[in-house]
């Protein structure tokens, strides 16, 4: 009988499939040049956020998109936008539209996708990020460009020079606009606002909607499409995971054994403070690993090459901060290391989610001391299950009455030395990151 119910159940599901087969992108409007271009770059069906955002967009409306990195969001944009501007052509110095970027690695990431579609198309663009040659940027300008792709800073500084004018400018995206908020950005962002054209169309982009950046996108949208996608809440099936609970001063000895007892190819490894991603960084190289750091306060030109190389494979580890990784574009790896627990559970499961992409096997270690009984805790209530515990040899593993005495020594007030409050912790290790702008 259960057989025949499993039997049945399973029919019911293959005729649903077939009553809905699943989107392609030929279904969403798009031009054939165009789609030539996805088929290019291997993508079969669009994600939700391109499903329903490319056909507004090509309507000729605004968006307010919930959606953050990793949903495909940025061809969601890329793709109706360069639709839209085909058939004619840009003016010396006066783009025809313009994408907001809080960050010089998510600018250039944008970039890249725009030349990885348009292949078969003939539209032109141009970056305007610092840290690079003014000189070059203004010559591209001067040549004309379909798609300007920007930060606000280097922009406005263009701007004020007079070697750009956005008076042309029919489509603007606003990307990641609560990292523009974090970031201080908000009031270039406006004045960049103010000298566009009032008739244009607006694509509004942030991860969330907390009540500030629904109020800007109330300023700039006019009557939008909101779109929300939601993020990826549970740790895909595809990755193994665990977690070794060790003694404070053994943290760097742990993570070191479980780099050479497992088969890794390359991998991210993250700390929360990034201080500890430059003592790890060098406690690596010392001891031989092949790995580079990341974190906002590395010189840009400096962050550039290490993300080159740990690319191409020259670099098998690289050390990095969350918000140093956020916005970039690396996923498929073979593991995901956390040498510290993060601050806040939603980011473990953006951390893991780096392996383990396109059905492929990820391994995710996460590596703890009796102090993270909370974070822990947040973590697996998060995800709705409990993160296997694992062993390493010659590390006394610390018990789980341990974690639990910590836990209630800190809540008595007699924590370790130095050790602060998470929620200070949590703010501090916040700010710090955020004062390294792009
Ligand atoms: P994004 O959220 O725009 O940063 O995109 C995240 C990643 O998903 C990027 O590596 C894209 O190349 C990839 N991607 C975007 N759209 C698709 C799609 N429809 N199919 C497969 N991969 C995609």
């Amino acid at each position: 009988m259960a057989a025949e119910d499993a039997a049945n159940r399973e029919q019911d599901e293959e005729a649903e499939a077939e009553q809905a087969p699943r989107t392609v992108f030929a279904d969403l409007g798009l031009s054939e040049l165009l789609l030539k271009g996805v088929e290019d770059v291997g993508y079969l069906h669009p994600t939700p956020i391109q499903e329903q955002a490319i056909p507004i967009v090509l309507m000729g409306r605004d968006v307010l998109g919930c959606a953050q990195t990793g949903t495909g969001k940025t061809a969601s944009f890329v793709l109706p936008m360069m639709d839209i501007l085909a058939g004619s052509r840009a003016k010396a110095r006066m783009p025809r539209s313009l994408i907001l970027e809080p960050t010089r690695e998510l600018a250039l990431q944008v970039a890249e996708n725009f030349v990885k579609y348009g292949q078969h198309m003939k539209l032109t663009h141009a970056l305007l990020i610092g840290g690079e040659s003014m000189a070059e940027q203004t010559d591209a300008l001067n040549q004309g460009v379909d798609v300007l792709i920007a930060t606000p800073g280097r922009l406005l500084d263009l701007f004020d020079r007079g070697r750009v004018m956005l008076a042309d400018c029919k489509v603007l995206v606003i990307d990641e606009a609560d990292r523009m908020l974090d970031m201080g950005f908000i009031p270039d962002v406006e004045r960049i606002v103010s000298m566009l054209p009032p008739l244009r169309q607006t694509l509004f982009f942030s991860a969330t909607m907390a009540p500030e950046i629904r109020k800007l996108a109330d300023a700039f949208l006019q009557n939008p499409k909101e779109i929300t996608v939601s993020a990826p809440a549970s740790v895909a099936t595809t990755i193994t995971t665990g977690l070794a609970i060790v003694p404070e001063g053994e943290k760097r000895r742990a993570l070191r054994k479980l780099l050479r007892r497992e088969p890794v190819q390359n991998a991210l490894i993250f700390c929360n403070r990034k201080r500890d991603v430059d003592v790890l960084y060098k406690s690596l190289t010392k001891h031989g690993f092949s790995v580079g750091a990341l974190h906002g306060d590395l010189a840009q030109s400096m962050r550039f090459a290490t993300l080159e190389k740990f690319k191409n494979n020259e670099l098998q580890l690289l050390v990095c901060s969350d918000v140093a990784a956020r916005g970039i574009d690396i996923g498929g790896l073979s593991h995901v290391f956390n040498f510290d627990l993060p601050f806040h559970a939603e980011d473990y499961v953006h951390r893991i989610g780096r392996t383990g992409r396109a059905g492929r096997e990820g391994h995710a270690y996460s590596i703890a001391t009796a102090d993270d009984a909370k974070l822990l805790a947040a973590i697996e209530s998060l995800t709705g299950r409990e993160i296997p515990r694992i062993t390493i040899e010659g590390i006394d593993p610390v018990s789980a009455e341990e974690m639990t005495e910590a836990l209630e020594s800190k809540g008595r007030g007699r924590g370790r030395g130095g050790a602060r409050p998470a929620g200070r912790e949590e703010r501090g290790g916040r700010r710090s990151d955020k004062d390294a702008r792009g």
